[in-house]
């Protein structure tokens, strides 16, 4: 049993985590300043006395006492990223300086929510984590890609001046149920849009591709990660099946039975063309891989926003 703190834990990945180590038996600190993320996504943990949750923004230290710290605070969608863009800078190097000191203070091990995005528009495909990316670094998006690579390099230089014992994980793009209904991001506009009868909005003509990972495997993915001694990474998790955003928008109107139509729409400023994960690494170091087909995983998604969040 440890004591693991969770920044971003109220948010759509970290509520599972927090869901899954508690089931594990371990104690819980959720902390979160509710940025993006909300209480509904753990209220069903909060009558357990292994789970505490903390009001915190990570821009400001903070001192607890814990094992093992898994450190997801960040907004993730381009959306939400982009709403305050030295915020999520700020976030990123403030935020994880004070998490990386924290980690040194009380000996935790520290793993950090790193990012496809670090690969940037890619020019390797698949992704395998030994490429550098191509990153624009005064775009719109930059604020996310080299906040989350200066996160890294942070990382890599407490592991190295400081010897704190790290973790770095790459999440490829990662859906399911607690996505924020507001955020923006590709499989939650397009099951919002198709439950609602409204047009699907596929950007630009839809032929830029992802690669989708069920928020169950990554957890799997992550806590794998955390427990294991051979590697600190970067690691990349996601699950390798690739589709193009229009599949990806037919895919979720015929499952929906949806009687919406696809507009186009123009694309976003440095839009990734391509996206695939290569997690050769960790099907070796962890014995990972995604299990979760897309159309499973899209069912599953789409009874969560049909249950609760259509209005
Ligand atoms: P999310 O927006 O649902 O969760 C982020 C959480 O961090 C929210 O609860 C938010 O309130 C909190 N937060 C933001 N800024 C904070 C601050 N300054 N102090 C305290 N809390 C703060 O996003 P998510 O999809 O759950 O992503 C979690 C992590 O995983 C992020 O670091 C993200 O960069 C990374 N990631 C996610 C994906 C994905 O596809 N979901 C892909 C790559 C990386
Ligand atoms: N996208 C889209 N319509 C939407 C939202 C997103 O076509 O309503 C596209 C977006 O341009 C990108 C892809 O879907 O090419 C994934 O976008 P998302 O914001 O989910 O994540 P990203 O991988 O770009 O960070």
């Amino acid at each position: 049993m440890k004591r693991i703190l969770v920044t971003g834990g109220a948010g759509f990945i970290g509520s599972h985590l927090c869901e899954r180590l508690l089931t594990d038996g371990h104690d819980i600190i959720c902390l979160d300043n509710f940025f993006t993320g909300s209480k509904q996504n753990i209220l069903h943990l909060m009558d357990d006395h292994r789970f505490e949750l903390v009001r915190h923004d990570i821009i400001q230290p903070v001192l607890l006492e814990v094992d093992q710290i898994y450190h997801l605070a960040c907004p993730a969608s381009p959306v939400h990223y982009q709403y305050n863009p030295v915020k999520t800078i700020k976030t990123n190097v403030m935020g994880t300086i004070n998490m990386l000191g924290l980690a040194k203070r009380v000996r935790a091990r520290i793993l950090l929510a790193s990012t496809s995005e670090v690969y940037g528009d890619p020019h390797v495909h698949p992704q395998p984590e030994s490429y550098w990316g191509n990153v624009n670094p005064i775009g719109k998006r930059s604020c996310y890609d080299e906040g989350k690579r200066v996160a890294e390099t942070l990382m890599m230089d407490y592991h190295r001046q400081n010897k704190v014992d790290i973790r770095i994980v790459r999440i490829f793009n990662t859906y399911g149920p607690r996505m924020a209904r507001n955020d923006g991001r590709v499989v939650s506009n397009f099951i919002l849009q198709a439950l609602k009868s409204k047009d699907i909005t596929v950007f630009g003509e839809g032929n830029q591709t992802r690669s989708f990972c069920f928020v169950s495997d990554l957890i799997e993915g992550l806590i794998a990660m955390m427990n294991q001694d051979q590697l600190i990474g970067p690691l990349n998790l996601g699950n390798p099946d690739e589709f193009t955003i229009l599949e990806l928008a037919r895919k979720v109107i015929e499952m929906t039975s949806s009687s919406s139509r696809i507009v186009h729409q123009p694309l976003p400023e440095d839009d990734p063309t391509q996206r695939q994960p290569d997690i050769t690494l960790a099907k070796k170091n962890l014995k990972w891989s995604p299990g979760v087909k897309l159309d499973q995983g899209l069912r599953e998604t789409i009874s969560y926003f049909k249950e609760s969040h259509t209005s």
